[in-house]
């Protein structure tokens, strides 16, 4: 329930906002302090105001339910409660604990006096929506705490804490927050009323500053606008009165809400949240506890998964085969840990913690305890199955067995159980320990409560989860085999690996094709292909890649893979001997080079992975739209200001990847039927309508 509560304390009035869970500042909350503010103005007998949240914190801000409605933008408006607060004659005091972010600090911005909980996390988050603060925070926040803090905060986003924002906050409490800001209160009460808005702000080195912040943003910001007009409006509190400021805030507001870039962002946004509601999984299904864990296989993926546990504080057995292969598991994790205590990320204490969270085994008998197993054994339907039998009877009643292989079939694998309820895909990507994203592949039989515990155990381990159907490749795999084709088909008709890598750079993607190939490894890709080349004699041979892949080129780990690599480095250096073996397969294979624009590159590769998308949707393999943009976006560093692979189709409208699609099919070189349209592609742009607006 949204509303403001209003109580009083002797001659204090207290307004405690409630609107959980983040205390957001939507419409009916907002209508409630203005209505606290009025009563209180109208007795006589109140001579200060407390604004206070209800709860774990302040406020978190905007209320999110509101984003994109007429609501947000209905009065009283954040900007209209702001007005009030600075004409009230009582002086209000904002007690800040937990989060104080976004339009909830704006809010007690414009308080007379602000007092906090330390610990309590204060930030104007705008910037990652592609926005900037719009209620006077660019304004407000330099007088108080400074010029470069608070350019620092709005550029970043990122959060401080109270006790480190001694401008800002004008007493600490100690503990009961209400009381000591109530005491706070009266103690201000009767004293000249000070507003933020009329502190004085000198800043002499303000132009080298800002020429400097500028620079800076231009090299990093890859063309997002908002870093840019967040330093145009921080500057201008410094070189325009207050109120000038706060129209040139507004103006560049409404220029960024406008933008491809902040929809897109906001898109992204709201696509992490809808991902872990599961349509058919009602919101209260009861999950299974996950008091300790199990991992089988302590390689390149065990490990990894073995330490999301251990940081996580759950206690996990981590199982192998033989003495040596565990030894070398657990060094490799001491290691990892080490690496980030060197950096300053954990202290020695935490790595001694984690590392105590993590037990090594040769033995079963040593898993029966674990409320859930993760098996990351090698890649073999027939090792999968002695595994999986094997857990059958060692597992107790209830836990959940979970497999991490990459593409096979998760419905067979719980056929090797008897309890195939209880099964389900936990796909992580490498290395599991940092990569965010976690497919989670939902079986035939895989019981709802099992589905539902292991999307809430994936926000424990601070996983982005997605849920999959079964198919090969899951959803982010069997795109990209998608992708990865179109990069190795514009080599063969006149693209380098260097061309293509920067065009797909310069669209936002972290890496190109070809470099993310030589970081995985070409070796796994070869194999697969490989196993493909075996099982179906007349499949498309890509023969630029095996050749590469016989010289022994495998990447990074060999050196040498598309490119070349110096000792320690990983600067990718194009290599004449891997563009001579592409010119000369062309040759061969009879193929005219041609001049092969960036623009071409992008749209083949991305409107391949669009395409392949489409008909995950269609399929229900992926449950809408948004989530296919999440896993890319979490997984495969598609760039979030382009909001993942199917809102941007929907950016560049459907009926325009369609055409481009069938443009591409005329191409002599092409694929007989890759580029056929999926149904649900064409459906959507005859109607004029987009993936996202379906869901
Ligand atoms: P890996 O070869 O690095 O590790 C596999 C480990 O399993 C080895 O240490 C091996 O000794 C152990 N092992 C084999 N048989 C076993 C058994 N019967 N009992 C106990 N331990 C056994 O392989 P990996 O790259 O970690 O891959 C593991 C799984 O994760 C595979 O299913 C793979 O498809 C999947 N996966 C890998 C990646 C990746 O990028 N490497 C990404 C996602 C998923």
């Amino acid at each position: 329930m949204s509303e403001a509560i209003y109580s009083t304390d002797g001659a204090t009035a207290v307004i405690t906002m409630s609107n959980p869970p983040v205390n957001g500042l939507g419409h009916g909350l907002r209508a409630g302090i203005l209505a606290g503010l009025d009563k209180a103005a109208a007795d006589p007998a109140i001579r200060s105001i407390v604004l206070i949240g209800a709860g774990k914190m302040f406020s978190g801000g905007a209320d999110i339910k509101e984003f994109d409605t007429p609501k947000a933008l209905a009065e009283p408006t954040v900007r209209t409660l702001i007005t009030a607060i600075e004409q009230s004659k009582k002086p209000v005091v904002a007690a800040i604990h937990g989060v104080c972010m976004g339009g909830g600090l704006e809010v007690a911005l414009a308080c007379h006096y602000r007092v906090a909980l330390a610990g309590a996390q204060i930030a104007l988050p705008e910037v990652k929506l592609g926005l900037l603060p719009g209620a006077g925070g660019t304004q407000r926040l330099p007088r108080l705490v400074g010029v470069e803090t608070a350019l620092n905060m709005i550029l970043s986003g990122a959060a401080v804490p109270s006790e480190q924002l001694k401008g800002l906050v004008d007493e600490m409490i100690e503990a009961d927050l209400l009381r000591g800001a109530v005491a706070f209160a009266r103690k201000v009460e009767g004293h000249p009323l000070k507003l933020v808005r009329d502190l004085p702000l000198h800043y002499p080195g303000a132009d080298a500053f800002f020429g400097f912040a500028r620079n800076l943003v231009a090299a990093v910001a890859k063309g997002a606008p908002a870093p840019a007009k967040c330093i145009e409006a921080v500057a201008a509190a410094v070189s325009m009165p207050f109120d000038e400021g706060i129209r040139l805030e507004r103006e560049l507001f409404m220029q960024l809400i406008q933008t491809p870039e902040s929809a897109a962002l906001r898109h992204a946004f709201f696509a992490e949240r809808a991902a872990s509601r599961i349509p058919d999984v009602p919101e209260d299904t009861k999950t299974r506890p996950i008091a300790a864990a199990a991992v089988i296989g302590a390689g390149t993926m065990g490990g990894g998964i073995a330490m999301n546990f251990a940081n996580a504080g759950i206690p996990v057995t981590l199982l192998e085969m033989q003495q040596e292969a565990l030894d070398k598991g657990v060094v490799t994790i001491r290691k990892n840990y080490e690496a980030s205590a060197k950096k300053g990320k954990l202290t020695a204490a935490q790595v001694q913690e984690r590392l105590g969270l993590i037990t090594p085994t040769l033995n079963y008998a040593d898993l029966a305890q674990a409320y859930i197993v993760i098996e990351a054994v090698f890649e073999e339907i027939g090792v999968k199955e002695t595994v999986f039998k094997k857990l059958d009877e060692v597992m107790k009643q209830g836990a959940i067995l979970a497999s991490n292989t990459s593409t096979l079939d998760v419905d067979k694998i719980a056929a090797f159980t008897g309890r195939p309820q209880d099964v389900i895909g936990t796909h992580f990507f490498s290395p599991a320990n940092v990569m965010k994203l976690l497919e989670i592949v939902r079986g035939k039989k895989t019981s709802k409560d099992v589905l539902a515990t292991a999307m809430a155990l994936s926000k424990k381990i601070k996983k982005t989860g997605v849920i999959s159907g079964v198919c090969d490749g899951f959803i982010g795999n069997r795109m990209l085999a998608r992708y990865a084709g179109q990069a190795l088909a514009l080599l063969e008709e006149g693209a380098l690996p260097k061309q293509i890598d920067r065009a797909m750079e310069s669209f936002g993607m972290a890496m190109g094709p070809l470099r993310v190939s030589d970081l995985a490894g070409g070796d796994i890709s070869w194999s697969i292909r490989k196993r493909r080349y075996a099982e179906n004699p007349g499949a498309r041979r890509e023969v630029i890649a095996d050749r590469l892949c016989e010289l022994g080129r495998f990447g990074q780990k060999t050196s040498v893979g598309w490119y070349r690599y110096e000792p320690g480095k990983r600067d990718a250096i194009p290599d004449p001997l891997v563009e001579d073996l592409i010119v000369a397969y062309s040759k061969e294979a009879g193929i005219e080079r041609r001049k092969i624009s960036d623009e071409e590159i992008v749209q083949r590769c991305i409107f391949a992975l669009v395409n392949e998308g489409a008909r995950i949707l269609d399929e229900g393999i992926a449950q809408r739209a948004s989530d296919i943009d999440l896993v890319y976006l979490a997984g495969y560093g598609f760039p979030s200001s382009r909001g993942g692979p199917m809102f941007y189709a929907d950016s560049v409208g459907l009926f325009n990847v369609e055409r481009a699609m069938k443009r591409f099919a005329a191409n002599p070189r092409a694929v007989p039927g890759f580029w056929t349209p999926a149904p649900l592609l064409s459906r959507l742009a005859a109607q004029g309508a987009t993936f996202n607006g379906r869901d």
